[in-house]
């Protein structure tokens, strides 16, 4: 029917009841259109699930195939090998016209396996949603991770539209934004924007944390910019020795083609030669979408002075909302290195963040555009 939500009234089945399949879940319970939301997790974790309410009904893996049996879409939502050991069971046993996809965080082995797997009448989607947090395990589920976060589909060549469009359109329901391209360009993207950072920042740490244990390096004297440029060096190992071993010739491309770019920058150090490549980094910085979840547009940002008390955001927050505007993003920035500012927020569009700039300035607060 013409206009009718996809996968409507159908059961769901959700592999792997963790932070992301648990927050699926818990999305898709909020879309309340008679969706039957079925988990499969250990024994425990269906427990859990149950009690938080992000499922309606519970299998353990070793009655996978009773919980997927009448499934109209399958999500795969293990850690990425995992998903490559219960590929082939799951494809087996998807009952005839299921999607089934997962949402590992490499995409290219997963996509092959499937292929290598596939059957008349089940149709695949790889996908990945570019939300998440460092906490682990369904008690971190949450029901609005997706929102407005980039959801990519990496359909294989053998996919029907109709399965990509499907859970392109249930995605964004659930306010995410999807976006399609194929497993290797995503590889090769991630290797690049997401995997060599975490190598970055984990050898930066490493080598700095060696200067201070071998020669008593002040690392106190670390403030704004190592802290975030070295954020994610706090990253669990176990997730990301799924994505190394799944990833590794991108990520070796990219630390490749990084070493030869720092060694550019070494040559040029002390010859007065960089201020075109700096030149160059601010300007590709500031094209770069400025939420974490990756807006496909840039937010419009202001900047508030204002004195670290208790109650500044709740007053903030209650101020702009008596004028109905909505903040998209918002950042307190407690160490200020570079430009003024206690907190940053970002807005949908330019005259909602020069409304709320006018807001706040009557309110008292001292504000400008960033
Ligand atoms: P998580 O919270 O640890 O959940 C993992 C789930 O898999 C749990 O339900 C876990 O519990 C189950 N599981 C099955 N076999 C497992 C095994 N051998 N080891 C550990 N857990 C196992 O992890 P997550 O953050 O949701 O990540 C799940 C998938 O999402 C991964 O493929 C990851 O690449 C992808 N992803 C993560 C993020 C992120 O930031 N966290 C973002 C995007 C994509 P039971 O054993 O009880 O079922």
């Amino acid at each position: 029917m013409a206009g009718e939500p996809p996968f409507a009234g159908e059961t769901i089945a959700i592999v792997g009841v963790g932070l992301i399949g648990g927050s699926l879940g818990l999305a898709l319970k909020g879309l309340d259109i008679g969706r039957r939301v079925v988990g499969v997790s250990r024994q425990e974790t269906l427990d859990e699930a149950f009690a938080l309410d992000v499922i309606d009904a519970g299998y353990r893996y070793e009655d996978l195939e009773s919980g997927i049996r009448d499934a109209a879409l399958v999500f795969l939502c293990t850690p990425i090998v995992r998903i490559l050991d219960l590929l082939p069971e799951v494809l087996a046993a998807a009952r005839q016209d299921a999607v089934v996809t997962d949402v590992g965080s490499t995409k290219h082995a997963i996509v092959s396996s499937a292929t290598a797997h596939r059957r008349d009448g089940v149709h695949f989607v790889g996908g990945h949603p570019m939300a998440g947090s460092e906490q682990r395990g369904v008690s971190a589920a949450d029901p609005f991770l997706f929102q407005n976060a980039i959801y990519i589909l990496t359909p294989s060549p053998e996919t029907p539209d109709f399965a990509v469009e499907g859970l392109a359109c249930l995605v964004s329901a659930f306010g995410a934004r999807p976006m399609r391209m194929t497993p290797q360009e995503h590889d090769r993207a991630a290797a690049a924007v997401s995997h060599l950072p975490q190598m970055m920042a984990t050898s930066l740490v490493s080598m700095i944390g060696r200067m201070t244990e071998d020669e008593g390096l002040p690392i106190r004297m670390a403030a704004g910019g190592f802290r975030d440029l070295t954020r994610i060096a706090s990253s669990p190992y176990e997730m990301w020795r799924d994505i190394c071993h799944t990833n590794a010739t991108p990520i070796r491309e990219m630390i490749d083609l990084y070493i030869e770019s720092l060694s550019a920058i070494r040559s040029a150090v002390d010859r007065d030669r960089l201020e075109q490549a700096f030149d160059f980094a601010n300007r590709i910085r500031g094209q770069i979408p400025k939420d974490s979840k990756g807006f496909l547009h840039p937010l419009h940002e202001i900047l508030l002075l204002a004195e670290d008390r208790p109650g500044v955001i709740a007053d903030v927050a209650r101020t702009l909302a008596g004028e109905n505007i909505n903040i998209n993003d918002i950042e307190v920035l407690s160490v200020r290195e570079g430009e003024g500012g206690t907190i940053r927020m970002g807005f949908d569009s330019r005259p909602c963040a020069e409304l709320a700039v006018d807001v706040l300035g009557k309110a008292g607060y001292s504000v400008r555009m960033r």
